[in-house]
């Protein structure tokens, strides 16, 4: 990163290749891609720590599992069985998965490592510091020693589902959310299967599910659904849940417990992602599953895609190169899901949910849950670049 002089009349006072907005896993990751090509990087986070106001339950699932070395010290035992249950938890239906589907990360380490290996592939990281808008290329951060700006060739929303970076980009903004919460907490180990427990019942999680998973190391309690649609509030759907949750007989509750929460987009990939200063990954661009509500996977993947775009962009000096991160095109490959989340969207009553689930009863229905819930899709890698070339470069190296 350069020192530099005035702009605008605004006090410069370094400049770099690309200014990354956000430390989640998007952020991380496009910045490690970036650095890893030589490029410099200001990454840039408001949290003071990264352990610290965890947004994630961390399941992280077999297809990413597959492809990207995530550290396996962070990551809990493999869970292959889920039980969905309708409201007033009769009769669930139990399905397990001969391979192993999902892992629960533990986050806080899972991110202190995703830093190390950025800073180990030169990314400067600035924790505290507020991204606080823009002036053409120059941007304006509020960090521990007060304002500061920053000129910067590109800069990435990887800001969250709502997103600065993509309004002040004039990009396209997250409308369909959901809120979710949970609460964590360690487990002494136990003998029953590592398992996901979903509950389909909209007073409680209108929407979406109420959870547990249970691995034997953690167990997270959460909620999550349509703001607007609790009938008492998120907080209070939280409580009433784990006063009653599955999956956690003969199991002490801690006093106190660790708190998660904040939107989920679930409208889709965005349209319009990327524009001649910079482009959108992760929540900010919307890549969130909007059926599972699963955004590690699209975050991680999306970032490969950015991080090509971004380089061919740099290499040429050819701002245009971002046209190739396209959020329409990827957005096709989203129709089946966004009509599934539809359907999920329109179980209002106990009563319809409760049909539904005599459906899922039959031989059918489980085997359409299994595809969704044990299927081998993950969200879209994209082949990009002005030799169509694929953006990954993730076998051997840590995320
Ligand atoms: C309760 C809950 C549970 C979830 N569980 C799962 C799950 O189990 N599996 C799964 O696949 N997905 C899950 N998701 C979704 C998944 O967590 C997200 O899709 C994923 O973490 C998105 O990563 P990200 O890097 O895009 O955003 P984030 O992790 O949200 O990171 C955005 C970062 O930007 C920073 N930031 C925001 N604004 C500014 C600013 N102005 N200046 C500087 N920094 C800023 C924030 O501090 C934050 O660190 C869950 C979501 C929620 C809410």
């Amino acid at each position: 990163m350069k020192t530099a002089g005035t702009a605008h009349g605004v006090p410069v006072t370094a400049s770099t290749d690309v200014l990354v907005v956000g430390a989640g896993l998007a952020g991380l990751h496009t910045a490690t891609l970036l650095a890893r090509e030589g490029h410099d990087v200001l990454l840039v986070d408001r949290r003071a720590s990264l352990t610290g106001a965890i947004r994630t339950t961390g399941i992280f699932v077999r297809k990413t599992l597959d492809d990207f070395p995530l550290p396996a010290e962070h990551l809990g035992p493999p869970i292959r069985r889920v039980v969905l249950y309708p409201p007033g938890l009769d009769r669930p239906v139990s399905l397990v998965s001969a391979r192993d589907e999902y892992r629960v990360g533990d986050m806080a380490p899972l991110y202190t490592a995703a830093a190390a290996t950025a800073a180990a592939a030169g990314v400067r990281t600035a924790l505290g510091t507020r991204y606080a808008g823009r002036q053409g290329d120059i941007f304006h951060l509020v960090g521990r020693d007060g304002p500061t700006t920053v000129r910067a060739r590109f800069v990435v929303g990887a800001d969250g589902a709502r997103s600065t970076v993509a309004r002040d980009l004039a990009l396209d903004r997250n409308r369909h959310l959901l809120i979710g919460a949970e609460e964590v907490f360690a487990l002494p180990g136990h003998d029953e299967p590592p398992t996901f427990h979903c509950v389909v019942d909209p007073t409680l999680a209108p929407g979406y599910l109420a959870w547990v998973v249970n691995d034997g190391q953690h167990a997270h309690v959460g909620v999550a659904g349509y703001a607007d649609r609790f009938p008492a509030g998120l907080r209070q759907a939280l409580r009433r849940f784990s006063a009653s949750a599955p999956g956690l007989a003969g199991v002490e509750r801690p006093e106190v417990v660790e708190r998660r929460g904040g939107p989920i987009p679930v409208g889709g990939v965005l349209r319009r992602i990327s524009c001649p200063d910079g482009l959108l990954v992760g929540d900010a661009a919307g890549a969130v599953s909007p059926l599972t509500a699963g955004g590690l996977d699209p975050c991680l993947r999306l970032s490969e895609h950015a991080a090509a775009v971004l380089h061919d962009a740099l290499r040429s000096g050819k701002p245009e190169a971002l046209t190739h991160y396209d959020g329409a095109s990827l957005r096709a490959d989203f129709k089946g899901r966004l009509m599934l989340r539809r359907g999920l969207a329109h179980l209002r009553t106990p009563a319809l949910t409760a049909a539904a689930f005599t459906l899922l009863r039959t031989p059918l229905g489980r085997a359409a849950a299994g595809r969704v819930l044990f299927g081998d899709r993950s969200f879209p890698d994209a082949h990009v670049g002005e030799h169509g070339r694929a953006p990954a470069r993730r076998v051997t190296r840590r995320v």
